[in-house]
């Protein structure tokens, strides 16, 4: 037996936000791989640390500064020892103060833009061989696609791939536009080419990323341009790929009318591999407020989408983004929005209230709504959203679902898996049924878990049949 070689130098990825920016911290260790870095998850002896920033929440960048500070001195620490630590600040908060974190921070080596992941290997060797301040924010995101290397370092039984970066929508409270450019679709063949190392990698699950990723409009094998709904078509023909989910998208590529993807409706129905679960994002349901937020739909547009998508897959859960209190926010466009959500019913959301980001249409915008109002709306908005959390879980109860089996969970004897609405799923079985997906009866519905256990269905001692999820119903009455 051979051990496997302890890598010559520590690298530490500290991720914040969205899934993509997780896909990006990924690839970082991949293309530092060939440079000796190994990663690790402690800060304690890490010869480089990376901050893959998100600039969506409130005072981002201050939080980015705060953590440079503790940083700062273990730099220090390392310098009096004669060891080196190298600094990186990536992602979004990178992009938007660029130039402006080397001189805050003088300390940073190396300043990244979330396209410009391919350059940090010759920006490491610069860094290592003493240059300061080195600065990388440029686009397009080509580029990056193009000359990124396979990725090497398997990501699991579940894993992302990012298909499409970039937003060409402006909405008024969003920096994304700024910080990752126009949008941007991978050709079909590479993306292919990655799903299928994936798989042969382990994963089962795989989720497509992007931050408008159903507008995703890639080059196909044959020329012509490929839709999302074709790509998961083409996905859906790699054995051993299980389930399939996109993420995160935005009801105007659903619209015929724009020239959306409404193919992507009928791939629910047709493709058994996509998972009954899609996150939209809807903000307001006041046309009054989606208009001047630059959504470019109306609440109707989104419950006609909603009904579509229910129609193909009855089985579909939703969850969605809300913002309450944005500039000029009345009673009746709130209660607009809580109509709307009594509507749809989400299975999950994540909402907030309005605050300005430095740089966007919205930060200038008058009539400005009270903290106290925009804190009672917030209160009363997530209370009706987690009642319907409790109802979808709940309407679980007795179910027998089939469930992905992922690891160990936190007690003896107990494994972790994800139900195809992604709840957490914990129930008592053999380890060896992991990257399986086997039957389970749902016992009890937590806020944001499930339990379960298993049927006269579910194998046991042995790994599980190659049964396909298509052969498997997703829901069977309690009495199953
Ligand atoms: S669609 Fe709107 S919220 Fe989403 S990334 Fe683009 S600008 Fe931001």
């Amino acid at each position: 037996m051979t051990d496997t070689p302890e890598p010559a130098k520590r690298l530490l990825v500290r991720t914040w936000g969205c899934q993509m920016n997780v896909y990006d911290s990924a690839r970082m260790a991949d293309v530092l791989a060939p440079l000796g870095y190994g990663s690790t998850g402690e800060l304690e002896g890490a010869d480089m640390v990376v901050l893959n920033t998100c600039h969506i929440r409130e005072k981002a960048s201050e939080k980015v500064f705060s953590e440079l500070g503790r940083l700062r001195l273990m730099k220090q620490a390392r310098a009096a020892e004669g060891r080196r630590m190298i600094i990186a600040v990536a992602g979004c908060v990178a992009q938007a103060e660029g130039a402006a974190i080397l001189e805050r921070a003088p300390f940073v080596d190396i300043v990244l833009g979330p396209q410009a992941t391919h350059r940090l290997p010759a920006l490491v060797r610069r860094a290592e061989a003493g240059e300061r301040a080195l600065l990388d924010t440029e686009f397009p995101p080509e580029d990056k696609f193009d000359e990124l290397p396979e990725a090497t370092i398997p990501q699991g039984l579940t894993a992302f791939l990012t298909v499409q970066e970039g937003c060409d929508k402006f909405c008024s409270f969003c920096v994304v536009p700024y910080t990752r450019g126009a949008e941007y679709s991978r050709p079909a063949a590479s993306v292919l080419a990655e799903a299928r190392r994936l798989v042969a990698q382990g994963a089962r699950e795989i989720t497509l990323l992007g931050q408008n990723v159903n507008a995703y409009h890639g080059e196909g094998p044959d020329g012509s341009t490929w839709r999302l709904s074709r790509l998961i078509r083409a996905l859906a023909d790699i054995d051993g790929l299980a389930r399939i989910r996109y993420t995160t998208s935005h009801p105007r590529d659903f619209m015929d009318e724009h020239g959306g993807d409404v193919e992507l409706i009928a791939a629910h129905r047709a493709v058994p591999q996509l998972m009954p679960f899609l996150h939209l994002p809807v903000q307001s349901g006041s046309d009054a407020m989606l208009r001047a937020m630059n959504r470019r739909h109306t609440a109707d547009d989104f419950l006609r989408i909603v009904d579509a998508l229910r129609e193909a897959q009855p089985d579909l859960a939703l969850s969605s983004d809300f913002i309450v209190g944005h500039p000029g926010e009345t009673e009746a466009d709130f209660a607009a929005t809580m109509a709307l959500v009594r509507r749809v019913g989400f299975a999950s959301a994540f909402s907030f209230k309005f605050s300005a980001r430095p740089g966007t249409p919205a930060a200038e915008l008058e009539m400005r709504v009270p903290e106290a109002t925009k804190d009672a709306r917030l209160l009363e908005l997530q209370a009706l959203l987690r009642d319907q959390q409790a109802a979808f879980n709940a309407s679980l109860l007795g179910r027998v679902i089939p469930v992905l089996i992922l690891e160990p969970g936190r007690h003896k004897g107990q494994m972790a898996g994800r139900s195809p609405w992604l709840q957490p799923v914990h129930a008592m079985l053999p380890p060896t049924l992991a990257g399986e997906i086997v039957p389970l009866r749902i016992t009890a519905a937590h806020p944001n878990s499930l339990a379960a256990e298993a049927t006269s269905a579910t194998p046991l001692d042995a790994p599980a049949p190659a049964m396909p999820e298509r052969a498997m119903p997703l829901l069977q009455a309690a009495s199953a």
